[in-house]
């Protein structure tokens, strides 16, 4: 399938099964605000919870909290989003439209490396077995002067960015001679700062009224927490505050579904640590938060780190890890080392000291910082994108499956009756009871079971186990697989343990000590 009708039928497939709609759509929706149904709120807690066992309930020194959405004004004053929490804005005078100029330089590197993996696919059929990826991209003319290309680019975009050149921006656009992909035209204005946060008041009345932001990143909530969290919980540095939750930002590329949302949730840990030793946290958290996402088998080839250019105000280093969405390579997670920045800052604006007592070598100092976070929704796609497939079957029909990790399957098994007669709903609903205490299970009667089977590969369940005449005699059941649609007959007793060898998040998470 080509890269966008993937993408297409990845949006109509997360409406189709109850996994994704659009937000208000009775009302034409909201763009780039989206609601979870009732199989996306159970794949999004699953992805949550994975998260949050693997950093809180697996590490004795991190914690988890839960601050609020609403600030007091000054915390973004302190962090430095008011002054500096913009993005770059073109808009081209024909369409009217308005883009981010980094984003309009960074899809036309998109398009160039789109033509290195053309070049890849090419040579891959000419040698056969005997193509070796890595000498190919570093020895072919044309590739090698590609990837220079894009190099050279986005080095000179950051290094614009990161002396706020907004003019050199603009004429990095002219002369790569990018054009508006609505009309078409080179008609540019200069490049503006846009802030993202978006504001509301707090108070009955408009005079008194408190001017408030929306959040913009859950960090912030740890940072002005971690004296009274150290305090509380007696915790020694190293030591990390994790927490998920709402964030906002007015984002002005607003496509591309959920990758890119006004309303999304993040999943954040902020570890506090010795100044000096922020090196070796950071190669430590990469390397853990990489393992954390190939647990969970979407293939390690869709991975990969991407080291910043252009570092926040607040880092004095910084990757992503970026995951290959059906539109390319994007940011998944980031990780970044943010110094004493923000504790120094809230310091600074609250006059309350936010230092830690370190016993062992008898001083005072204000941590380091270094920051995992990954938003929630990007999880969710990376997820349920790399899940889609149509497969051919061998009677030449095709099956469209959801090969979700069993571990994050909103549902995980599916109990029917071979027929809704002769007592057998009865033994399938007593079985649903049964299970229910430990899984998400349903109940289905309706149609074949062959056309019940495509419906729950479908929708994502690892298990369909179906009640026949055969039971009522031997007290057994057919236990189907959805990515291997093996078949096999099982004690009905059996079924619990059978289903917590694949689902149980221990199994999953294991995988991350190998
Ligand atoms: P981008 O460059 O894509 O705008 P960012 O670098 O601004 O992202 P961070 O501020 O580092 O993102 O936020 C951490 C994580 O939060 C990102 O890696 C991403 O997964 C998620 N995230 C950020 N903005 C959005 C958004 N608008 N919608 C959904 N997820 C988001």
């Amino acid at each position: 399938m080509a890269n966008d009708d993937q993408f297409k039928k990845v949006i109509s497939h997360a409406k189709e099964y109850g996994y994704v709609f659009q937000s208000s759509e009775i009302y034409d929706g909201l763009s780039a605000v989206y609601d979870y149904a009732q199989n996306g709120a159970e794949l999004k807690k699953n992805i949550r919870d994975y998260w949050w066992k693997a950093m809180v309930q697996m590490h004795d020194n991190i914690v988890g909290i839960d601050a609020a959405i609403f600030m007091h004004p000054t915390t973004w004053k302190a962090s430095g989003h008011v002054d500096a929490f913009s993005d770059p804005l073109i808009d081209n005078k024909d369409s009217k439209k308005r883009y981010r100029a980094d984003v309009l330089v960074e899809d036309y590197c998109a398009k160039i490396e789109n033509k290195i993996e053309k070049e890849i696919k090419k040579a891959e059929k000419r040698f056969g077995d005997a193509f070796n990826k890595e000498e190919f991209v570093s020895t072919n003319g044309r590739v090698v002067g590609y990837q220079e290309k894009i190099d050279s680019i986005l080095k000179r975009l950051g290094q614009s960015l990161e002396k706020e050149d907004l003019a050199d921006v603009k004429a990095l656009i002219e002369e790569l001679e990018i054009a508006c992909p609505v009309a078409g035209s080179r008609n540019w204005t200069d490049v503006k700062q846009f802030n993202l946060m978006f504001g509301t008041k707090l108070g009955a009345s408009a005079e008194t009224a408190m001017d408030l932001y929306l959040r913009p990143e859950t960090a912030q909530g740890i940072f002005v927490n971690f004296l009274n969290v150290q305090k509380t919980g007696r915790l020694k540095i190293p030591f990390g505050i994790a927490q998920t939750g709402k964030a906002f930002r007015n984002e002005i590329v607003a496509r591309q579904f959920i990758f890119r949302m006004r309303e999304f949730e993040q999943m954040e840990m902020q570890f506090f640590i010795k100044p000096g030793t922020q090196k070796k946290w950071f190669e430590y958290w990469k390397e853990t938060r990489l393992k954390w996402h190939q647990s969970l088998g979407l293939g390690e080839e869709n991975y990969r780190f991407h080291d910043h250019e252009k570092l926040a105000h607040y880092a004095d280093a910084a990757t992503d890890i970026e995951f290959k969405f059906p539109f390319g390579f994007k940011e998944l997670e980031g990780i970044h080392s943010r110094t004493d920045f923000d504790l120094k800052q809230h310091e600074a604006f609250s006059g309350k000291k936010l230092q830690y007592f370190d016993h062992e070598d008898n001083e005072s100092y204000t941590p380091y910082v270094l920051e995992t976070s990954i938003g929630l929704d990007r999880m969710f796609l990376a997820v349920f994108s790399n899940a889609l497939m149509e497969e051919a079957l061998e009677d030449g029909k095709t099956r469209t499956v959801l090969k979700l990790p069993a571990v994050l399957a909103p549902v995980k098994a599916a109990i029917f009756p071979l027929l809704a007669k002769d007592g057998l709903p009865e033994i399938a609903q007593q079985i649903v009871e049964d299970l229910k205490w430990d899984f998400n299970v349903t109940y289905e009667e309706k149609d074949t079971v062959g056309r019940r089977y495509r419906r729950q590969d479908a929708n994502g369940t690892p298990f369909c186990i179906t009640v026949d005449h055969d039971t009522l005699e031997d007290n057994s059941v057919t236990i189907r697989h959805r990515d291997t649609m093996e078949q096999k007959r099982v004690k009905i007793e059996d079924l619990k343990a059978i289903i917590k060898a694949e689902v149980d998040v221990k199994h999953w998470l294991q995988k991350m000590e190998m």
